[in-house]
């Protein structure tokens, strides 16, 4: 059975990128629809909306790991690229990217020596250049897999954007090629670090809610007109079913690290409307319904088609923790309710979880701590995507391992 059995007909193994999906999940193949998805064909202009640093960040602190960041699109350079500021050992040393003028652009802005520049075609050089020690890879997630294997293949450590690839078959791979090449691969599930999500997690497990009977998340937003070929969050080559890989793992991630269990067995439910080319390749909703073996159910819904919520509930016998927004770059909320008493709690800046999860790779480089949120992790989510897909194709509850494979 693949990830999409049912509700697709035409599929096929492709090659994105030049390098081959992974056995196992067969996906409509952007070849077949005339589109090219390897970075070497890509050249995206700069984002509307980027603020480059007015001047190129001073000094680099005694110790800090120098980062390559590749692929300079929307999170890359308004999120992620500016937080470096506030890393204390973690800094830019190198760009990668199909576009000439914006490495020019983002390159001076950054302060990014020429030398430091690569295209993907060039990118093996990275190899001989000590002062890049990781790779951020900030591509589309059809991509991931592939470019991690080429930055474990030039000696370089890995921070990998969420999902880490698109089937448990290719995170495998990635976790084999980080221990062939005895570098550390982090997956950038950034609410590890963000202080409400922080606060979330200590609060359940200091059973502030009672017994757990019911984790509800919701991650929705009503994505604009669009087609596969102008946008890769609904091409299946690149972004895999759509928006539970994209924007439901926040929940699915929610729903385990509130709980502290794996579950037993999930049900899942898709829905794809015919004629909206938006959804051509991928679905527009997904709900998945997860038990635990404590008895406690969650239940994730994501859609690309609905009005937006980000929320996550978590309700026990003595109260209910709520937060919405739950899991954004900032703004997030969090209430605990028992009995008459209602609590908000502020425990931090949410901008920090950006150069918290630099650093923390930075770190476990340096001192060899270990990593929260390692490959291990990614390939569990990506199982457990694989098990929704697979339960809401058969129309069957799918029971799971306590490593989240399938029980046949
Ligand atoms: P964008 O489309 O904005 O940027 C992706 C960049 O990848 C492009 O600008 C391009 O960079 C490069 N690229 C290479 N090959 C391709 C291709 N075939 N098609 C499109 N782009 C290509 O995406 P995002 O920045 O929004 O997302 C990138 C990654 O970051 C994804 O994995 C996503 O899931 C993750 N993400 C994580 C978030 C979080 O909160 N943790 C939030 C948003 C995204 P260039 O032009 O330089 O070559």
């Amino acid at each position: 059975m693949t990830m999409f059995d049912g509700d697709f007909t035409r599929r096929r193994m492709i090659a994105v990128g030049g390098g081959v999906a992974a056995a196992g999940l067969l996906v409509q193949g952007a070849a077949a629809l005339g589109q090219s998805t390897g970075p070497a064909a890509t050249g995206k202009p700069m984002p509307d909306g980027v603020d480059l640093p007015a001047n190129p960040p001073a000094t680099v602190q005694p110790g800090s790991v120098g980062f390559a960041i590749i692929g300079l699109g929307d999170y890359a350079l308004k999120q992620i690229m500016p937080r470096f500021a506030q890393s204390g050992r973690a800094h830019i040393a190198a760009i990668v990217s199909g576009n000439p003028a914006k490495l020019k652009q983002v390159g001076d802005a950054y302060g990014v020596p020429e030398s430091a520049r690569y295209s993907y075609d060039s990118f093996a050089q990275i190899a001989t250049n000590p002062a890049v020690e990781a790779v951020y890879i900030i591509l589309p997630t059809g991509l991931h897999a592939e470019w991690a294997e080429r930055a474990f293949a030039a000696g370089k450590h890995v921070l990998c954007e969420k999902p880490m690839a698109l089937s448990g078959a290719e995170c495998e791979r990635m976790i084999a090629a980080s221990q062939r090449a005895n570098r550390k691969l982090m997956i950038a599930y950034r609410c590890h670090f963000e202080p409400y999500n922080m606060a979330a997690m200590a609060l359940m497990e200091d059973d502030a809610v009672g017994a757990l009977r019911l984790i509800r998340t919701e991650h929705s937003y009503r994505m604009g007109p669009t087609t596969p070929s102008e946008n890769w969050r609904v091409s299946r080559a690149l972004a895999g079913g759509g928006p539970l890989e994209d924007y439901g793992i926040y929940g699915l991630q929610a729903a385990l690290y509130l709980s502290g269990e794996m579950p037993e067995s999930i049900s899942a439910a898709t829905y794809r409307p015919a004629n909206d080319p938006r959804f051509a390749e991928i679905f527009a909703h997904v709900s998945a319904q997860l038990r635990f073996p404590s008895g406690a159910t969650a239940h994730v819904v994501t859609s690309y088609d609905s009005a937006g919520l980000n929320m996550v509930e978590a309700r026990g016998t003595e109260g209910v923790l709520k937060m919405q927004p739950a899991t954004n770059y900032g703004g997030n909320t969090l209430t605990l309710e028992a009995g008459r008493n209602r609590q908000e709690l502020t425990p931090g800046d949410s901008e920090v979880q950006f150069a918290r999860q630099l650093d923390h790779l930075a770190s476990a480089i340096r001192d060899n701590t270990p990593i929260i949120t390692p490959g291990e992790m990614g390939l569990r989510d990506l199982r457990l995507i694989e098990a929704i897909y697979a339960s809401a194709a058969s129309g069957q509850t799918v029971r799971l391992n306590p490593d989240a494979t399938m029980r046949r």
